[in-house]
């Protein structure tokens, strides 16, 4: 008998996603910088939280997560009813492709972009559309022309993972006010805690109805392992996201250290600032022996090399050190690394190990 139980068209086209390696054979202790997480852990507030948030695990976990909403509008100043959290914001991506994209239609990302979009673009059926980058740079231009009437969703992420990349508010506006009509732009700002002054594409939320901002609490707040996230965006947006939202889509001990984590304002303060100095300190010791890299606005840095074979080899110099980094080859960038920001040991061992192996 033929097999007549097959999923749906697209799925067997998604590759699986590969998280950031955390162990080398032969190190009980690797440092692991492949996965852009806080060096320095969650605030204290936040880990304070979670342990009594142990006394209400037979309590099913707030089902409009008000609370939370209301912490994250009272920090950054936006309206809470504009607000939607999620399982990381790799579930607001899913919700949003869930809900405007499907079969004919298309999901554009940027070469460089996030596999996250890709992945979620198929699960719905619809078609990802990859648009070149200029010098590992998002394009506005080329994403216009590749927008279609078949276009629903553009993702951007604004700083970029795996480049480190940004760019400004007024392009970002550009390409908000020439999208076709029927099309929505999601602003991705997993790492926009960590630009000075940068909000990550809020005021232009506010001020235009084609405009979603994603968030995480899996970088600077250091709370990757629990899983929350959040969107805001246009009422009329946030409402049809609702609706395909499970009910206890965020667990009682995520909701309560991720309000602790986003209220504790001095110690992201304190996060931004130490990576902006180790960043910018390991770019330039790293530049200085030879391995170049763009400025980078986030958590890492991507590292280039002369070509995929030096790239290749110097990771396994830093596995035999016990450093993991991150190869980008599945983001189409198979000469380079891309690094986390560690603590200052961290950065120092990945400066020594690369100087190592250059031998510089
Ligand atoms: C890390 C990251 C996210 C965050 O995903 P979560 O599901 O919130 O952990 C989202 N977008 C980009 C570009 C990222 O690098």
């Amino acid at each position: 008998m033929t097999q007549m139980i097959t999923p749906q068209p697209g799925i067997m086209e998604i590759a699986l996603y590969q998280g950031g390696a955390a162990h080398v054979a032969g190190h009980d202790n690797a440092l692991k910088l492949s996965s852009n997480e806080n060096p320095f852990g969650p605030s204290e507030a936040a880990l304070q939280a979670y342990r009594r948030a142990g006394f209400d695990l037979h309590r099913y976990p707030s089902a409009d997560h008000a609370e939370l909403r209301t912490a994250i509008a009272d920090i950054y100043g936006f309206e809470a009813d504009r607000i939607i959290c999620g399982a990381g914001s790799d579930e607001i991506i899913a919700f949003l492709c869930q809900a405007y994209a499907g079969p004919g239609t298309e999901v554009i990302h940027t070469e460089h972009g996030f596999a996250m979009y890709r992945i979620s673009a198929l699960a719905a059926g619809a078609t990802p559309v990859e648009v070149r980058e200029r010098e590992r740079v998002t394009d506005i231009d080329a994403i216009l022309a590749a927008c279609s009437d078949k276009t629903r969703l553009v993702f951007i992420a604004n700083p970029n993972n795996p480049t480190g990349t940004m760019i400004g508010a007024p392009e970002l506006a550009r390409l908000a006010d020439k999208l076709p009509a029927q099309a929505l732009l999601v602003l991705d700002g997993a790492y926009a805690e960590y630009v000075d002054g940068y909000d990550g594409g809020a005021a232009l939320v506010k001020s235009r109805e084609n405009i979603v901002m994603t968030r995480t609490f899996s970088k600077i707040y250091g709370l990757g392992g629990l899983r929350v996230g959040w969107g805001y965006g246009p009422a009329a947006v946030i409402d049809v996201l609702n609706r395909v939202r499970g009910p206890f889509n965020v667990s009682n001990a995520a909701l309560a250290a991720a309000e602790a984590a986003v209220r504790d304002v001095a110690y992201t303060d304190y996060c931004r600032a130490e990576n902006a100095r180790l960043r910018g300190w390991m770019a330039d010791a790293l530049a200085e022996i030879g391995v170049p890299s763009d400025v980078s606005c986030a958590n890492f840095i991507l590292a280039r090399f002369a070509s995929q074979q030096e790239a290749e080899a110097c990771d396994m110099h830093l596995q035999s050190q016990g450093l993991i980094v991150r190869r980008v080859a599945g983001y189409k960038l198979p000469t380079c690394l891309r690094i986390t920001v560690g603590d200052e040991s961290g950065c120092r061992r990945v400066v020594h190990a690369v100087r190592q192996f250059k031998g510089a």
